[in-house]
């Protein structure tokens, strides 16, 4: 099971370390098979890094650009994120989608370029809640990861991961309704086959995993863990206090509060 930490832009310097600190100290101890990854902004990343160092917390960024190098003035290396300490990389969150107009080509582009910096890309789908309405949940789904994964190969080292995020279910930018079991299953099995037509079924198997992403907390974690095709959890607002993404991380695997 993966825990993957989006802190967007909510916290400066001085909490995203007192934070990683906190949970570096408190999640020495996980279970085999539990991963969890802390995605700071970028000017943190490189604070954040050396407080990771012996722990089984793991680093991740925000974005990247499609490019390793070059005159792209302002944008993030793929290729730097390794270098100081990433192994994952959230590509196409839905408010990168809405503010700068990033379109499924663009995302597509960073998926290569992460995956050719050996790192894992953290790719988010999901529907808006006009789409949903209209009932154009499975188009929107295929479309995107048509578009981002076609001709995308996965090496022998490679995985990804896809998450699969509601914009509409989203804590800061839904429409205040949480997704039921029932909805991310559903919306799990759809992603399921289009990776099986991507890229053959020994590759879902083998590397990639979907994990679930829109306003999980602590009380509602278990009932998408406990999924058959869901493998982790994207988690926003939940993952800004280090006592409830504790609580987060308990209580999927059926320890902790549940509601
Ligand atoms: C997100 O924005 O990726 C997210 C999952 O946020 P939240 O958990 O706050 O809904």
């Amino acid at each position: 099971m993966i825990f993957i930490a989006n802190w967007k832009m909510k916290m400066g310097l001085s909490a995203t370390l007192e934070l990683t600190r906190t949970l570096t100290r408190q999640l020495r101890q996980l279970p085999d098979g539990t991963e969890v990854v802390v995605c700071p902004s970028y000017l943190n990343l490189t604070s954040v890094f050396p407080l990771l160092k012996g722990s089984r917390l793991q680093l991740g960024a925000q974005d990247c650009f499609w490019e390793a190098q070059g005159a792209f003035t302002g944008e993030i290396s793929p290729r730097d994120l390794q270098e100081q300490g990433c192994r994952f990389v959230i590509l196409g969150h839905s408010e990168r989608r809405l503010h700068l107009n990033e379109t499924d080509e663009q995302i597509h582009r960073k998926v290569e370029a992460a995956l050719a910096s050996s790192l894992v890309p953290v790719l988010c789908i999901g529907e808006n809640y006009e789409q949903r309405a209209g009932n154009q949940k499975d188009n929107v789904l295929i479309r995107q990861m048509q578009v981002a994964l076609q001709g995308v190969a996965l090496g022998a080292d490679d995985r990804m991961i896809i998450a699969y995020e509601p914009v509409w279910a989203i804590s800061t930018g839904g429409v205040g309704i949480e997704a039921t079991p029932q909805e991310v299953q559903y919306a799990g099995e759809v992603i399921r086959h289009i990776v099986i037509d991507l890229f053959g079924k020994a590759t879902l198997d083998q590397k990639v995993q979907i994990i679930y992403g829109g306003s999980v907390h602590s009380g509602n974690v278990r009932a998408f863990t406990s999924l058959p095709v869901i493998s982790g959890v994207l988690v926003g607002g939940a993952s800004l206090k280090a006592d409830e993404f504790i609580q987060v991380i308990a209580a999927a695997s059926g320890g902790g509060n549940q509601q």
